[in-house]
């Protein structure tokens, strides 16, 4: 049983288009998360899951739905995006009363499929599964994946016939500034105001208006890409439309983490002009975030004049909240316990030092080979940096090399490597030892590696 409780279908009418998901014909089920089920205190069999995750079977409570918004893709504005191959098949509560949506990724056209086939293949449902469940035991916020069910029908992507699939994904919900971009780009101020309530009641009840939610997002994102800048991860995609404003990553497409340290890294075959490159990150932020501000002007002051100033003055600020964030995120990352004068300066330091090496283990390894700056490092450090650096610092990320392999095996049946993958990633502070060939970069010499978008 899973016992649904919709509240976004019920207190948010003309928000999203009522349908079910396409019918998998030979649901199989690839991966099945029991520990996130039960943490979530669902009570489903392997049985039920291959049915319900794979579209093949609505269950009993669900009301699946599409969801509209809209959002800013590299820049521009689309006005309509939605749900074009997912659907929120609706809420759960868990055991400690946390709301939970469970949506269906790759699960059939809706309205707001425009061009698309509302279809994904086993390969990138399994990468998202996997580094979402890496960035949940890394201590990222993140949406998490309970299940990828193969279909039993063909998609075609430009590599050819691929095994479709279905991700079954669990969020905190599927607010995106985006959604709030939809009703703001339409006039639609009585809708914008629901979505608006619904969300300062679900994420941040303590918040008063729509100042107070813009400042609990700025303060979620700010956490959020911190842990994404001390980890080395590349989100990809980061458009309107995929920015949470419950502060969880979400919509792995194109993601990867740094090997060796680049701020200019770009992953995406798509993204030619490096506008979500990693050391870019904390600025798209901040740009994300100014769209949902503009979105909000009309309940911020009903001068619009008056409301533009306060929002301008809120956007200064958000280059200092991201900047505190960082700040801690390294002083954890660097062992350093308390804080000194000459710190900033010693952070601010070592990234031109990182230049071309392995940002995971440069960290994890205690900074071997950055001779003058380790030393002004040893000096601030204290004893017992070891521990603290091992605490902080994964020795295991997914390795774009190993996370491709595995894939690739997975797409051709052979589960495997997938699976050895995955537990090693459930691990990543564990130890080095035993593990070498999760914990290694690259061999040398290897191409770029490339993601594609074409998901
Ligand atoms: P994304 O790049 O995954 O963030 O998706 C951007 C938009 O494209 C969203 O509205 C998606 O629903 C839609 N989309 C992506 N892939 C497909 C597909 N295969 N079929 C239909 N819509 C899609
Ligand atoms: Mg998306």
């Amino acid at each position: 049983m899973m016992h649904f409780d919709n509240s976004w279908t019920r207190d948010l009418p003309g928000t999203f288009l009522r349908l079910d998901p396409a019918v998998a014909p030979d649901p199989v089920l690839l991966v099945w998360n029991e520990v996130l089920a039960r943490d979530l205190g669902l009570e489903v069999s392997r049985d039920e899951a291959t049915r319900w995750f794979s579209g093949a079977e609505v269950p009993a409570g669900a009301e699946p739905a599409a969801l509209a918004y809209a959002g800013h893709q590299f820049g521009g504005f689309s006005p309509q995006l939605g749900d074009g191959r997912a659907h929120l098949l609706g809420e759960v509560l868990g055991p400690d009363g946390r709301r939970w949506d469970i949506q269906l990724k790759g699960s059939g056209r809706t309205p707001f499929s425009r061009g698309g086939d509302g279809r994904a293949a086993v390969g990138p449902m399994l990468r998202e599964y996997l580094i979402s469940e890496a960035m949940a035991a890394l201590g990222v916020p993140t949406t998490r994946s309970l299940a990828v069910v193969a279909t039993g029908e063909a998609v075609w992507r430009e590599e050819g016939r691929l095994p479709g699939a279905v991700l079954a994904r669990v969020a905190a919900s599927h607010i995106r500034v985006g959604t709030f971009e939809f009703y703001s780009a339409r006039s639609e101020v009585d809708k914008l105001r629901a979505v608006m309530e619904y969300t300062i009641a679900r994420h941040y009840p303590g918040a008063e208006g729509a100042l107070g939610l813009f400042d609990a997002v700025v303060a979620g994102q700010a956490r959020l890409v911190a842990q994404w800048m001390g980890l080395g991860f590349v989100h990809g995609v980061m458009n309107t439309d995929n920015m949470a404003l419950s502060g969880e990553t979400i919509d792995y497409g194109p993601c990867a983490f740094l090997d060796a340290y680049a701020p200019g890294t770009v992953f995406s075959s798509i993204d030619r002009r490096g506008r979500y490159a990693f050391a870019n990150q904390p600025g798209i932020m901040a740009w994300n975030l100014s769209r949902l501000a503009e979105a909000l002007l009309p309940f911020i002051d009903s001068d619009e004049a008056r409301a533009v100033d306060i929002a301008n003055a809120r956007l200064d600020g958000i280059a200092g909240v991201f900047r505190a964030e960082w700040l801690a995120v390294m002083r954890r990352k660097l062992g350093l316990l308390g804080e000194e004068p000459g710190d900033e300066a010693l952070i601010d330091d070592l990234l031109p030092a990182m230049v071309g090496r392995d940002w995971t283990l440069t960290f994890r390894r205690g900074f071997e080979g950055l001779g003058d700056w380790r030393a002004r490092w040893l000096e601030r450090v204290g004893e017992g940096w070891e521990a603290r650096l091992a605490a902080a610092n994964p020795a295991v990320i997914p390795r774009n090399h190993i996370v491709e392999a595995a894939l690739q095996a997975a797409t051709v049946g052979d589960m495997e490597p997938f699976q050895a993958l995955l537990a090693a990633v459930r691990d990543p502070f564990g130890p080095e030892a035993g593990r070498e060939g999760f914990v290694l970069p690259p061999p040398e010499g290897l191409a770029p590696y490339v993601t594609f978008c074409g998901t």
